[in-house]
């Protein structure tokens, strides 16, 4: 059951593929999971099919498309000889929108909190990480200057606007002052990205902050 969806915007501009590399993946995470949101998409992109079918088509030829699909094959074959970017094994199995993403082993970065680096091949500078977050525990404490996306993957974690569960995407702007808890009958397992610089604060951040280049 998932309470917590990307707002419209969020969605339109994932659609238009506007949204930035980090909070792609975490979206398309939740969009690999919520068929209603697979479904708003959908619509969004049809919508947005509606503008591209008013230019004119290039004229193919079929020797022409032949090559392409020649070369398709091809890369095809090359990324299965190549094992893409390092993935440790971090006891969960990840979704699907993050295949062809790196993930680095669990780090510890404060009594019940390990985080681990996510890499997306779009953008170097992506700020994405996965966090496990022990039962009863607090999400490490920061600021960031834009809008944050939080899928829960696994257990469960709330604060003052709610409960999210597995499933659930949280968005939050620079508004909100949160440190959601984690709920007591597990540990809570999360992928997280960020638009625009983030500032940990307190300890965690003094930690985690020069891992992130920040
Ligand atoms: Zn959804």
């Amino acid at each position: 059951m998932i309470n917590h969806h990307p707002s419209d915007e969020t969605l339109l501009r994932q659609a238009s593929g506007s949204l930035e590399a980090g909070p792609r993946i975490v979206v398309a995470v939740h969009i690999g999971g919520c068929p209603a949101c697979a479904e708003r998409i959908a619509q969004f992109e049809a919508t947005g099919g509606l503008f591209l079918d008013e230019i004119e088509p290039q004229a193919m030829s079929q020797d022409a498309l032949d090559r392409q699909m020649a070369r398709i094959e091809v890369d095809g074959e090359r990324r299965e000889e190549h094992s893409g970017p390092a993935r440790a094994d971090i006891g969960i199995r990840l979704p699907a929108a993050l295949d062809g993403c790196g993930v680095g082993p669990w780090r510890w970065i404060g009594p019940g909190v390990r985080w681990s680096r996510v890499t997306v091949p779009q953008d170097d500078g992506a700020n994405v990480m996965l966090l496990k977050v022990a039962a009863g525990r607090r999400m490490p404490e920061h600021t960031h200057s834009g809008y944050e996306y939080t899928q829960v993957l696994k257990g469960s974690l709330y604060d003052a606007r709610g409960r999210y569960g597995p499933g659930d995407l949280d968005e939050a702007d620079d508004e909100v002052q949160h440190q959601p808890v984690v709920d007591e009958s597990g540990e809570c397992i999360c992928i997280a990205a960020l638009e625009g610089q983030m500032r940990l604060r307190g300890f965690f951040g003094r930690l985690i902050q020069p891992l992130l280049g920040g």
